[in-house]
């Protein structure tokens, strides 16, 4: 059995390295660390990292190259940030996205593998690197233009800022906040069906993005009354997660509440139902329940259903 999220670290979150924010934007310090024998670079092709190793293996890890070697590869422009120390190596991410074929010149085994592929089979402590590399080189991608006055911006602060030559403004990496959310009631909690979902009987917690001028209590009973109907009470904040497709901040939370009755929106949800705490538990133990199949241990609707059943 898994600890609760407070004890266990989430996927995309616990990672190894110090992201030195009082020193990356010092460009003479960057370039020194980055010249050092020991910087690495890790790589990501269209969005997915560099592993070692084949394809088809079930297990693999973040290949890490010399800055000697990214380079080698090319193209000259890539896009590359700092990601941290490690001790006193400097790591960076590069996008090679522009490259036909990066793997012709690469050295021993290794493969591209999208994102959510790598997670389930890269260790733990390496999926907080991947999701920082993968959100910040997604962002540079879609944000070459300045927003106030359409001019082409250029990557500052160790790539932690974008700035307009043009009309000088500072342009800063986003993260969308958006509640995830078990809703509870006694001893029971809701389960729905996303339309996402299709045909499949996966069942989650709600979820929505919060909006401009919204607190998270305020997002997460807005959501819950429009999803599924019922009105909520208390909101107690539980854990939080980093999802970088592309760039979303999951915050998750138990909320009470107030009314039994459900509506589904029939747009977003297609089906939602009360399980009772035991049968939670059941599931949680791998027991088969009527063909429900819960979110998958890597996602944080996962921790939330599992803190709410144990307590
Ligand atoms: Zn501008």
């Amino acid at each position: 059995m898994l600890d609760s999220p407070r004890k266990r670290p989430l996927v995309f979150t616990g990672g190894p390295l110090d992201r030195a924010g009082d020193l990356r934007t010092d460009s003479s310090w960057l370039a020194n660390k980055r010249a050092e024998d020991q910087a690495r670079i890790l790589l990501l092709w269209r969005l997915q990292p560099l592993l070692m190793g084949a394809a088809e293996d079930e297990e693999a890890a973040l290949r890490f190259l010399t800055v000697a070697e990214g380079e080698r590869l090319g193209p000259p422009d890539a896009q590359e940030i700092f990601l941290g120390l490690n001790g006193d190596a400097a790591f960076f991410a590069r996008d090679i996205s522009a490259l036909e074929d990066p793997l012709l010149s690469l050295q021993g085994p290794a493969h591209f593998r999208d994102a959510r592929g790598a997670l389930d089979v890269i260790p733990l402590e390496q999926t907080a690197i991947l999701g920082q590399a993968k959100a910040l080189i997604d962002w540079h991608a879609r944000h070459r233009f300045c927003a106030v006055c359409g001019a082409p911006t250029m990557s500052v602060d160790a790539g932690y800022r974008r700035e307009c030559p043009s009309c000088k403004a500072s342009h800063f990496p986003r993260t969308d906040p958006a509640t995830i959310m078990l809703v509870s009631r006694g001893d029971h909690c809701l389960l729905a069906r996303n339309k996402r979902f299709g045909a499949s009987h996966n069942h989650s917690v709600l979820a929505g993005f919060v909006e401009p001028g919204e607190s998270i209590e305020e997002c997460v009973r807005r959501e819950v009354f429009e999803e599924v109907g019922i009105k909520v009470g208390e909101v107690r904040y539980i854990a939080s997660q980093p999802w970088p497709f592309p760039s979303n901040m999951m915050i998750g939370c138990i909320a009470e509440a107030l009314s039994d009755d459900i509506r589904v929106d029939g747009n977003e949800i297609v089906s939602a139902r009360w399980f009772d705490r035991k049968t939670i538990l059941r599931m949680l133990a791998g027991e088969p329940v009527e063909d429900v199949r819960l979110p998958r241990p890597i996602a944080i609707a996962f921790h939330l259903i599992k803190t709410w059943a144990d307590e």
